[in-house]
Order: structure tokens, then C-alpha cells, then sequence
């Protein structure tokens, strides 16, 4: 790891994704944190634009910042969707400064957001790991758990309501208070039943108006070519 200066509000530690750089001191929101560098690398020189590896910052069309070498310590900073720091690209000067956007706290991590075309090509093909994407997989998780456990106490109490119908069946007498239970449920059936009939019932009547409407319809249409014929003859 590299020998950062005492004076430096970050180190580097590890993080999640490996290593990351952490704030050693509250960082104020706006404050400048490190500047990005690196070589600067011409993609109007073949040479410069065969060159790819994971720190490679672009600036704009013609110029990108290799910024493999250790002494960048900028590059440890991973990223993150809802970060607490922001890339500031000053393409004119060529230049990248890291820019708190948020009071970060001693001990939390600094992160910034690499961008869509970084997101698509490196990070969602394996799943983002920062903090708010890890958050949601957890809430989903979560969800699909207790979805799971909601469908295992319906199978449940299915399986112990068929038990009971077995065990009335066997014994005869129990069959009266079920029935009544039964009777209160078909009611509700009944009522919902009703509604829905006199739902299709006016569905009917709407679809045999539409009938009608368009065999006037086409009746006009018809009628209209034959007095043109007649107009032209
Ligand atoms: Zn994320």
C-alpha cells in the first residue's frame, strides 16, 4: 500500500470489494478530498489506445488518465451508486479532483459514482456491491422470505383444514357447526355472485348497443358508394 502522508484526512483499508480509501477525519461536504492522476493517454495514438486496465479514467473524447500507477491513491476509491463524493472533471485542465458531497465521517469509506457506461460494463454484470445496492438485495431477500413463509402458513393451514374435514367425516356429529361456518362463507359467495351477475348483465346490454351502432354503421357505409356510383354515371 502506499505511504500516505499523516496530514491526509484517509487511508487506505479494507473495504467490501477488496481495498477502498477511508476518511482518517471528518471531511466537510464541498471540500476537495485527492486529485485523480495519471498518464495521459491520446486516443488518437494507437499505441495510447490499446492500453486497458481498471484505472483508466476518461476525460473526454481524446483524453484519458491511466491511473494505475501506486501513487495514485485516488484509485482506491470504489464506487458507489448513492455516494459521498463526486468526481469533479475539468477536461481543460485535465484534470480529476475528488470532491466530498456530503460531511463524511472519520472511519467512513469516501466513494464516488464511476458513471453509467462503467456501472453497465463492470459492475452489473456481477452485482454492485456498495452499500444502497446491497441494502435493496437484503430488502428483497427479506421480502422473498417472508413471501415464502406466507405461502408455507397458507399450504399449512390448508393441510390442517383438510384434516378436519377428514376427521368430521369420521365422526359424524361435528358436521353441524362446520356447515353453519360454511353457510356464512357461501353467503358472502352468494353476494359477491350477485354483483357479478349484474355486472355481466350490463355488459351484455352495452356489448348488444355496440352491435347495433355499428350494423347502422356499416349500413351507412355501404349506402354511400352506391349514390357516388350513381352521382359519377
Ligand atoms: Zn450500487
Amino acid at each position: 500500500m502506499p505511504a500516505i502522508s499523516q496530514n491526509k484526512p484517509y487511508r487506505v483499508g479494507r473495504s467490501r470489494t477488496g481495498l477502498g480509501l477511508f476518511a482518517t477525519k471528518p471531511i466537510k461536504k464541498g471540500t476537495k478530498i485527492i486529485r485523480y492522476f495519471g498518464r495521459l493517454l491520446d486516443s488518437r495514438k494507437k499505441k495510447d489506445d490499446a492500453i486497458e486496465n481498471k484505472y483508466l479514467f476518461e476525460l473526454n473524447d481524446r483524453w484519458t488518465i491511466d491511473g494505475s500507477i501506486r501513487k495514485n491513491v485516488a484509485r482506491y476509491i470504489n464506487h458507489a451508486c448513492k455516494p459521498n463524493a463526486e468526481s469533479d472533471v475539468q477536461p481543460r485542465k485535465r484534470r480529476v479532483i475528488i470532491r466530498a458531497i456530503k460531511n463524511i465521517e472519520a472511519g467512513e469509506e469516501i466513494n464516488y459514482d464511476y458513471g453509467t457506461d462503467y456501472f453497465k460494463a463492470y459492475l452489473k454484470p456481477i452485482g454492485c456491491k456498495c452499500d444502497a445496492c446491497e441494502k435493496k438485495r437484503k430488502k428483497q431477500r427479506a421480502e422473498a422470505r417472508a413471501e415464502k413463509l406466507r405461502l408455507k402458513q397458507k399450504a399449512e393451514r390448508k393441510a390442517q383444514k383438510a384434516a378436519g374435514k377428514l376427521a368430521e367425516g369420521k365422526g359424524g356429529s361435528k358436521k353441524l357447526p362446520t356447515q353453519k361456518a360454511g353457510g356464512a362463507k357461501t353467503n358472502g359467495k352468494r353476494l359477491n355472485g350477485h354483483g357479478a351477475k349484474s355486472v355481466l348483465a350490463n355488459g351484455r346490454a352495452v356489448k348488444s348497443e355496440i352491435v347495433v351502432k355499428a350494423k347502422s354503421a356499416k349500413a351507412t357505409t355501404r349506402a354511400k358508394p352506391e349514390r357516388e356510383s350513381l352521382a359519377t354515371a
